[in-house]
Protein backbone atom coordinates (compact mmCIF):
# COMPACT_ATOMS: atom_id res chain seq x y z
CA UNK A 1 0.00 0.00 0.00
CA UNK A 2 0.89 3.66 -0.74
CA UNK A 3 1.44 5.50 2.93
CA UNK A 4 1.27 8.90 3.06
CA UNK A 5 2.14 11.72 5.34
CA UNK A 6 0.91 15.36 4.88
CA UNK A 7 2.19 18.30 6.12
CA UNK A 8 -0.04 19.52 9.66
CA UNK A 9 -2.52 22.24 8.48
CA UNK A 10 -3.23 23.39 12.07
CA UNK A 11 -1.24 26.58 12.99
CA UNK A 12 1.96 25.63 15.04
CA UNK A 13 1.93 22.19 15.00
CA UNK A 14 5.21 21.08 13.98
CA UNK A 15 5.07 17.06 14.59
CA UNK A 16 4.92 15.02 11.75
CA UNK A 17 3.32 11.36 11.70
CA UNK A 18 6.25 9.93 9.72
CA UNK A 19 10.43 10.25 9.86
CA UNK A 20 12.99 8.64 7.67
CA UNK A 21 13.56 5.94 10.08
CA UNK A 22 9.45 4.93 10.48
CA UNK A 23 9.38 4.70 6.93
CA UNK A 24 12.31 2.69 6.12
CA UNK A 25 9.92 0.69 9.23
CA UNK A 26 7.18 0.46 6.65
CA UNK A 27 9.26 -0.16 3.48
CA UNK A 28 9.86 -3.27 4.90
CA UNK A 29 6.32 -4.42 5.73
CA UNK A 30 6.17 -3.99 1.84
CA UNK A 31 4.41 -0.51 1.89
CA UNK A 32 5.89 2.51 0.07
CA UNK A 33 5.85 5.69 1.43
CA UNK A 34 5.10 9.50 0.59
CA UNK A 35 5.31 12.75 2.06
CA UNK A 36 4.19 16.26 1.42
CA UNK A 37 7.47 18.22 0.67
CA UNK A 38 8.37 20.31 3.66
CA UNK A 39 6.13 18.10 6.66
CA UNK A 40 9.03 17.50 8.04
CA UNK A 41 10.75 20.66 8.49
CA UNK A 42 9.54 21.50 12.09
CA UNK A 43 10.44 18.55 13.45
CA UNK A 44 13.81 18.31 11.55
CA UNK A 45 13.88 16.18 8.88
CA UNK A 46 14.40 17.48 5.30
CA UNK A 47 12.91 16.59 2.16
CA UNK A 48 16.01 14.67 1.28
CA UNK A 49 16.49 12.88 4.23
CA UNK A 50 12.97 11.40 3.51
CA UNK A 51 14.55 10.92 0.08
CA UNK A 52 17.14 9.15 0.84
CA UNK A 53 15.18 6.84 3.30
CA UNK A 54 13.05 5.98 0.13
CA UNK A 55 10.26 8.16 0.48
CA UNK A 56 8.70 9.86 -2.54
CA UNK A 57 8.49 13.34 -1.40
CA UNK A 58 4.81 14.99 -3.68
CA UNK A 59 4.62 18.57 -4.54
CA UNK A 60 1.16 19.30 -1.71
CA UNK A 61 -1.58 17.94 0.12
CA UNK A 62 -4.10 17.38 -3.17
CA UNK A 63 -1.05 15.08 -4.73
CA UNK A 64 -0.68 13.34 -1.61
CA UNK A 65 -3.88 12.32 -0.42
CA UNK A 66 -4.63 11.45 -4.08
CA UNK A 67 -1.77 9.11 -4.40
CA UNK A 68 -1.39 7.56 -1.03
CA UNK A 69 -4.01 4.66 -0.27
CA UNK A 70 -3.42 5.23 4.39
CA UNK A 71 -3.20 8.74 5.39
CA UNK A 72 -0.83 9.23 8.50
CA UNK A 73 -1.54 12.27 10.34
CA UNK A 74 -1.11 13.92 13.95
CA UNK A 75 -3.67 16.10 14.52
CA UNK A 76 -7.52 15.68 14.32
CA UNK A 77 -8.22 16.31 10.39
CA UNK A 78 -9.68 19.41 9.31
CA UNK A 79 -12.97 19.86 7.30
CA UNK A 80 -11.03 20.20 4.08
CA UNK A 81 -8.76 17.55 4.57
CA UNK A 82 -11.86 15.28 5.95
CA UNK A 83 -13.24 16.38 2.13
CA UNK A 84 -9.87 14.59 0.59
CA UNK A 85 -10.97 11.49 1.82
CA UNK A 86 -12.43 8.88 -0.89
CA UNK A 87 -13.73 4.88 0.04
CA UNK A 88 -11.19 2.95 0.54
CA UNK A 89 -8.71 4.77 1.88
CA UNK A 90 -7.81 4.67 5.82
CA UNK A 91 -6.71 7.81 7.97
CA UNK A 92 -4.57 7.13 10.42
CA UNK A 93 -4.80 10.15 13.18
CA UNK A 94 -5.95 11.49 16.76
CA UNK A 95 -9.50 12.07 16.01
CA UNK A 96 -11.09 12.81 19.26
CA UNK A 97 -14.15 11.30 18.04
CA UNK A 98 -16.42 11.80 21.55
CA UNK A 99 -15.84 15.49 20.48
CA UNK A 100 -15.78 15.75 17.02
CA UNK A 101 -19.36 14.70 15.55
CA UNK A 102 -19.31 16.06 12.44
CA UNK A 103 -15.61 15.17 11.54
CA UNK A 104 -17.18 10.88 12.04
CA UNK A 105 -19.98 12.11 10.12
CA UNK A 106 -17.57 13.38 6.85
CA UNK A 107 -15.66 10.41 7.07
CA UNK A 108 -18.66 8.34 6.91
CA UNK A 109 -19.72 10.00 3.70
CA UNK A 110 -16.41 9.46 2.81
CA UNK A 111 -16.56 5.91 3.09
CA UNK A 112 -13.07 6.77 4.13
CA UNK A 113 -12.04 4.16 7.19
CA UNK A 114 -10.36 6.00 9.98
CA UNK A 115 -7.90 4.77 12.65
CA UNK A 116 -7.93 7.28 16.09
CA UNK A 117 -4.64 6.99 17.75
CA UNK A 118 -6.63 8.25 21.00
CA UNK A 119 -8.48 5.46 21.12
CA UNK A 120 -6.30 2.46 21.14
CA UNK A 121 -7.24 0.47 24.15
CA UNK A 122 -5.17 1.55 26.99
CA UNK A 123 -3.53 -2.74 27.45
CA UNK A 124 -1.19 -4.25 27.67
CA UNK A 125 -0.51 -5.38 24.21
CA UNK A 126 -1.15 -1.90 22.42
CA UNK A 127 1.00 -0.13 25.20
CA UNK A 128 3.58 0.45 21.46
CA UNK A 129 0.95 2.18 20.23
CA UNK A 130 -0.29 4.35 22.82
CA UNK A 131 0.41 7.58 21.60
CA UNK A 132 -1.34 9.12 24.48
CA UNK A 133 1.12 8.36 26.52
CA UNK A 134 3.95 8.95 24.09
CA UNK A 135 2.83 12.47 24.11
CA UNK A 136 1.78 12.82 27.53
CA UNK A 137 5.31 11.37 28.64
CA UNK A 138 6.98 14.60 26.21
CA UNK A 139 4.91 17.22 28.12
CA UNK A 140 5.91 15.84 31.72
CA UNK A 141 9.50 16.43 30.74
CA UNK A 142 8.78 19.40 28.56
CA UNK A 143 6.69 21.32 31.40
CA UNK A 144 9.96 20.88 33.88
CA UNK A 145 12.00 22.52 31.17
CA UNK A 146 9.64 25.43 30.10
CA UNK A 147 9.63 25.98 34.47
CA UNK A 148 13.47 25.71 34.72
CA UNK A 149 13.83 28.14 31.96
CA UNK A 150 10.79 30.66 33.61
CA UNK A 151 12.52 29.93 36.66
CA UNK A 152 15.47 32.66 37.97
CA UNK A 153 16.98 29.84 40.09
CA UNK A 154 18.86 26.18 40.29
CA UNK A 155 16.75 23.35 40.46
CA UNK A 156 19.73 21.75 42.65
CA UNK A 157 20.76 23.20 45.76
CA UNK A 158 24.63 24.19 45.75
CA UNK A 159 27.15 25.39 48.32
CA UNK A 160 29.63 27.36 45.89
CA UNK A 161 32.22 30.06 46.95
CA UNK A 162 29.98 32.69 45.96
CA UNK A 163 27.35 31.05 48.54
CA UNK A 164 24.80 29.01 48.83
CA UNK A 165 21.63 28.12 47.00
CA UNK A 166 18.78 26.04 48.41
CA UNK A 167 17.66 23.36 45.85
CA UNK A 168 13.94 24.30 44.31
CA UNK A 169 10.97 23.08 45.80
CA UNK A 170 8.69 21.10 42.81
CA UNK A 171 5.02 20.22 43.56
CA UNK A 172 3.56 17.72 40.67
CA UNK A 173 -0.25 16.81 41.20
CA UNK A 174 -1.45 14.25 39.42
CA UNK A 175 0.93 11.45 38.58
CA UNK A 176 -0.51 10.09 35.77
CA UNK A 177 1.65 9.02 32.63
CA UNK A 178 2.51 13.14 32.37
CA UNK A 179 3.41 13.53 36.14
CA UNK A 180 5.70 10.70 36.59
CA UNK A 181 7.31 12.20 33.74
CA UNK A 182 7.44 15.19 35.28
CA UNK A 183 8.97 13.80 38.48
CA UNK A 184 11.81 11.95 36.63
CA UNK A 185 12.60 15.08 35.15
CA UNK A 186 12.33 17.17 38.06
CA UNK A 187 14.41 14.88 40.72
CA UNK A 188 17.36 14.56 37.58
CA UNK A 189 17.63 18.14 37.60
CA UNK A 190 18.05 17.25 42.21
CA UNK A 191 15.09 19.76 42.73
CA UNK A 192 13.24 18.76 45.92
CA UNK A 193 9.80 17.59 44.78
CA UNK A 194 6.74 16.37 46.14
CA UNK A 195 3.81 14.76 44.13
CA UNK A 196 0.29 14.36 45.38
CA UNK A 197 -2.52 12.07 43.28
CA UNK A 198 -5.78 10.53 44.18
CA UNK A 199 -4.89 7.34 43.58
CA UNK A 200 -2.79 6.12 46.49
CA UNK A 201 -1.86 3.23 44.19
CA UNK A 202 1.03 5.52 42.84
CA UNK A 203 2.76 6.62 45.92
CA UNK A 204 4.92 3.45 45.60
CA UNK A 205 6.16 4.38 42.14
CA UNK A 206 6.48 8.40 43.28
CA UNK A 207 8.65 7.57 45.80
CA UNK A 208 10.98 4.87 43.72
CA UNK A 209 11.55 7.94 41.35
CA UNK A 210 13.09 10.05 44.39
CA UNK A 211 10.45 12.05 45.16
CA UNK A 212 8.09 12.32 48.06
CA UNK A 213 4.01 11.31 48.32
CA UNK A 214 2.06 13.64 49.95
CA UNK A 215 -0.51 12.11 51.91
CA UNK A 216 -3.57 13.53 53.13
CA UNK A 217 -5.13 13.50 57.12
CA UNK A 218 -7.96 11.74 55.76
CA UNK A 219 -9.57 8.20 55.80
CA UNK A 220 -7.67 5.65 53.90
CA UNK A 221 -10.77 4.26 52.60
CA UNK A 222 -12.34 7.93 51.62
CA UNK A 223 -8.78 8.79 50.09
CA UNK A 224 -9.00 6.08 47.16
CA UNK A 225 -10.00 8.17 44.33
CA UNK A 226 -9.10 5.04 41.39
CA UNK A 227 -11.61 4.67 39.15
CA UNK A 228 -11.47 1.87 36.71
CA UNK A 229 -8.23 0.85 33.88
CA UNK A 230 -6.14 3.09 36.36
CA UNK A 231 -8.21 6.88 35.74
CA UNK A 232 -9.20 8.82 38.44
CA UNK A 233 -12.65 9.54 39.58
CA UNK A 234 -14.09 12.99 40.68
CA UNK A 235 -12.76 13.34 44.74
CA UNK A 236 -15.85 13.90 47.01
CA UNK A 237 -16.56 17.72 48.19
CA UNK A 238 -14.63 16.65 51.77
CA UNK A 239 -11.86 15.02 49.93
CA UNK A 240 -11.30 18.48 47.93
CA UNK A 241 -11.24 20.30 50.83
CA UNK A 242 -8.53 18.05 52.52
CA UNK A 243 -6.64 18.25 49.51
CA UNK A 244 -6.94 22.47 48.90
CA UNK A 245 -6.32 22.89 52.66
CA UNK A 246 -2.96 20.39 51.96
CA UNK A 247 -2.18 22.59 49.41
CA UNK A 248 -2.05 25.96 51.02
CA UNK A 249 -0.37 24.97 53.52
CA UNK A 250 2.60 23.83 51.00
CA UNK A 251 2.28 26.74 48.83
CA UNK A 252 4.53 29.52 50.63
CA UNK A 253 7.47 26.90 49.96
CA UNK A 254 6.94 25.47 46.60
CA UNK A 255 8.57 26.81 43.60
CA UNK A 256 7.41 25.39 40.69
CA UNK A 257 3.81 23.64 40.90
CA UNK A 258 3.07 21.38 37.76
CA UNK A 259 -0.57 20.20 37.46
CA UNK A 260 -1.88 17.61 35.15
CA UNK A 261 -5.10 15.98 36.88
CA UNK A 262 -7.14 15.28 34.71
CA UNK A 263 -10.80 13.14 34.71
CA UNK A 264 -11.85 11.16 31.69
CA UNK A 265 -14.29 12.61 30.27
CA UNK A 266 -14.65 15.84 32.75
CA UNK A 267 -13.31 19.36 32.74
CA UNK A 268 -10.18 19.75 34.53
CA UNK A 269 -10.61 19.99 38.45
CA UNK A 270 -9.55 23.34 39.68
CA UNK A 271 -6.94 22.42 42.36
CA UNK A 272 -5.18 25.38 42.22
CA UNK A 273 -7.21 28.00 44.07
CA UNK A 274 -5.97 32.04 42.99
CA UNK A 275 -5.36 31.96 47.19
CA UNK A 276 -2.74 29.53 46.30
CA UNK A 277 -0.74 31.68 43.71
CA UNK A 278 -0.81 34.13 45.92
CA UNK A 279 1.01 32.75 48.77
CA UNK A 280 3.25 31.98 46.36
CA UNK A 281 7.07 33.58 46.33
CA UNK A 282 7.59 36.29 43.81
CA UNK A 283 9.39 34.66 40.55
CA UNK A 284 7.37 31.04 41.06
CA UNK A 285 6.51 29.27 38.64
CA UNK A 286 3.14 27.19 37.88
CA UNK A 287 3.15 25.16 34.38
CA UNK A 288 -0.64 23.82 34.10
CA UNK A 289 -0.77 20.85 31.52
CA UNK A 290 -4.42 20.62 32.36
CA UNK A 291 -4.79 23.68 30.46
CA UNK A 292 -6.06 22.59 27.26
CA UNK A 293 -9.43 20.90 29.79
CA UNK A 294 -9.82 24.32 31.17
CA UNK A 295 -6.85 23.88 33.65
CA UNK A 296 -5.83 23.07 37.51
CA UNK A 297 -5.03 26.35 38.65
CA UNK A 298 -7.81 28.67 38.48
CA UNK A 299 -5.48 31.76 36.60
CA UNK A 300 -4.43 29.47 33.45
CA UNK A 301 -5.04 31.19 30.41
CA UNK A 302 -4.61 28.63 27.46
CA UNK A 303 -2.22 29.00 25.13
CA UNK A 304 -1.06 31.84 27.39
CA UNK A 305 2.04 32.67 29.67
CA UNK A 306 1.34 35.00 32.51
CA UNK A 307 2.50 36.85 35.16
CA UNK A 308 0.49 37.38 38.68
CA UNK A 309 0.45 40.69 40.54
CA UNK A 310 2.33 39.12 43.08
CA UNK A 311 4.96 38.16 40.41
CA UNK A 312 4.12 34.55 39.80
CA UNK A 313 4.51 33.10 36.47
CA UNK A 314 1.28 30.97 34.95
CA UNK A 315 2.24 28.75 31.79
CA UNK A 316 -1.14 27.29 30.22
CA UNK A 317 0.49 26.20 26.60
CA UNK A 318 -1.14 23.50 25.19
CA UNK A 319 1.68 22.31 22.41
CA UNK A 320 4.11 20.51 25.04
CA UNK A 321 4.90 17.90 22.56
CA UNK A 322 4.77 19.89 19.59
CA UNK A 323 7.97 22.26 21.46
CA UNK A 324 10.11 19.15 21.28
CA UNK A 325 8.64 18.07 17.90
CA UNK A 326 11.75 16.01 16.66
CA UNK A 327 11.32 14.24 19.73
CA UNK A 328 7.50 13.68 19.36
CA UNK A 329 7.41 13.16 15.34
CA UNK A 330 10.10 9.89 16.41
CA UNK A 331 7.68 8.72 18.85
CA UNK A 332 4.67 9.09 17.33
CA UNK A 333 5.70 7.99 14.03
CA UNK A 334 6.75 4.83 15.76
CA UNK A 335 3.66 4.02 17.21
CA UNK A 336 1.68 4.90 14.24
CA UNK A 337 4.30 2.14 12.74
CA UNK A 338 3.29 -0.44 15.36
CA UNK A 339 -0.01 0.10 14.22
CA UNK A 340 0.48 -0.38 10.74
CA UNK A 341 2.70 -3.60 11.51
CA UNK A 342 -0.75 -5.03 13.42
CA UNK A 343 -2.68 -4.23 10.40
CA UNK A 344 -0.20 -5.62 7.66
CA UNK A 345 0.18 -9.46 9.31
CA UNK A 346 1.94 -10.72 6.00
CA UNK A 347 4.23 -7.97 5.90
CA UNK A 348 3.50 -7.99 2.56
CA UNK A 349 2.05 -4.47 2.06
CA UNK A 350 -1.52 -5.91 2.44
CA UNK A 351 -3.41 -3.89 4.93
CA UNK A 352 -6.05 -6.58 6.07
CA UNK A 353 -8.40 -4.62 8.79
CA UNK A 354 -9.40 -7.63 11.17
CA UNK A 355 -12.56 -5.75 13.41
CA UNK A 356 -11.78 -8.95 15.44
CA UNK A 357 -8.60 -7.79 16.84
CA UNK A 358 -9.35 -6.09 20.07
CA UNK A 359 -7.17 -3.03 19.50
CA UNK A 360 -8.17 -2.41 16.27
CA UNK A 361 -11.24 -2.72 16.66
CA UNK A 362 -11.15 -0.21 19.80
CA UNK A 363 -9.50 2.31 17.58
CA UNK A 364 -11.52 2.09 14.23
CA UNK A 365 -14.10 4.84 14.66
CA UNK A 366 -15.12 4.74 10.94
CA UNK A 367 -15.10 1.46 8.76
CA UNK A 368 -16.68 1.53 5.02
CA UNK A 369 -18.94 4.08 5.45
CA UNK A 370 -19.96 3.38 8.61
CA UNK A 371 -19.59 5.13 12.06
CA UNK A 372 -17.80 2.35 14.39
CA UNK A 373 -17.72 4.56 17.31
CA UNK A 374 -18.16 3.82 20.24
CA UNK A 375 -16.84 0.40 20.32
CA UNK A 376 -17.31 -2.61 22.12
CA UNK A 377 -15.27 -3.04 25.85
CA UNK A 378 -11.88 -4.79 24.99
CA UNK A 379 -12.26 -8.63 25.70
CA UNK A 380 -8.61 -8.74 27.06
CA UNK A 381 -6.43 -6.73 30.19
P1 LIG B 1 -4.87 11.22 33.11
O1 LIG B 1 -4.14 12.07 32.13
O2 LIG B 1 -6.31 10.90 32.87
O3 LIG B 1 -4.80 11.93 34.56
C1 LIG B 1 -3.57 12.36 35.11
C2 LIG B 1 -3.54 12.08 36.59
O4 LIG B 1 -4.36 13.00 37.31
C3 LIG B 1 -4.02 10.69 37.00
O5 LIG B 1 -2.97 10.00 37.64
C4 LIG B 1 -5.18 10.98 37.95
O6 LIG B 1 -5.29 10.03 39.00
C5 LIG B 1 -4.80 12.35 38.46
N1 LIG B 1 -5.88 13.12 39.11
C6 LIG B 1 -7.18 13.24 38.78
N2 LIG B 1 -7.83 14.04 39.66
C7 LIG B 1 -6.90 14.46 40.55
C8 LIG B 1 -6.95 15.31 41.70
N3 LIG B 1 -8.08 15.87 42.12
N4 LIG B 1 -5.80 15.51 42.39
C9 LIG B 1 -4.65 14.92 42.00
N5 LIG B 1 -4.55 14.12 40.94
C10 LIG B 1 -5.65 13.88 40.22
O7 LIG B 1 -4.08 9.88 33.38
P2 LIG B 1 -3.01 9.12 32.46
O8 LIG B 1 -1.71 9.77 32.56
O9 LIG B 1 -3.60 8.95 31.12
O10 LIG B 1 -2.88 7.72 33.18
C11 LIG B 1 -3.89 7.17 34.00
C12 LIG B 1 -3.52 5.76 34.40
O11 LIG B 1 -3.57 4.88 33.29
C13 LIG B 1 -2.16 5.60 35.02
O12 LIG B 1 -2.28 4.75 36.12
C14 LIG B 1 -1.36 4.93 33.98
O13 LIG B 1 -0.33 4.14 34.52
C15 LIG B 1 -2.41 4.08 33.31
N6 LIG B 1 -2.00 3.75 31.96
C16 LIG B 1 -2.00 2.43 31.55
C17 LIG B 1 -1.58 2.10 30.27
C18 LIG B 1 -1.54 0.67 29.78
O14 LIG B 1 -1.79 -0.22 30.51
N7 LIG B 1 -1.25 0.47 28.54
C19 LIG B 1 -1.20 3.09 29.39
C20 LIG B 1 -1.23 4.42 29.82
C21 LIG B 1 -1.64 4.74 31.12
Amino acid sequence: MKIGAPREIIEGEARVAMTPDSARALQKLGHACLIEAGAGAGAGFSDAAYAEAGVEVVADASALFAAAEVVVKVREPRLEELERLRRGQTLISFFWPAQNEAALEAAKARGATVVAMDMVPRISRAQKMDALSSMANIAGYRAVIEAGANFGRFFTGQVTAAGKVPPARVLVVGAGVAGLAAIGASTSLGAITLAFDVRPEVAEQIESMGAEFVFLDFDEAAQDGAATGGYAAPSSPEFREKQLEKFRELAPDIDIVITTALIPGRPAPKLWTEDMVKLMKRGSVIVDLAAEKGGNCDLTVPDARIVTDNGVIVIGYTDFPSRMAAQASTLYATNIRHMLTDLTPEKDGTIVHNMEDDVIRGATVAHDGEITFPPPPPKVK
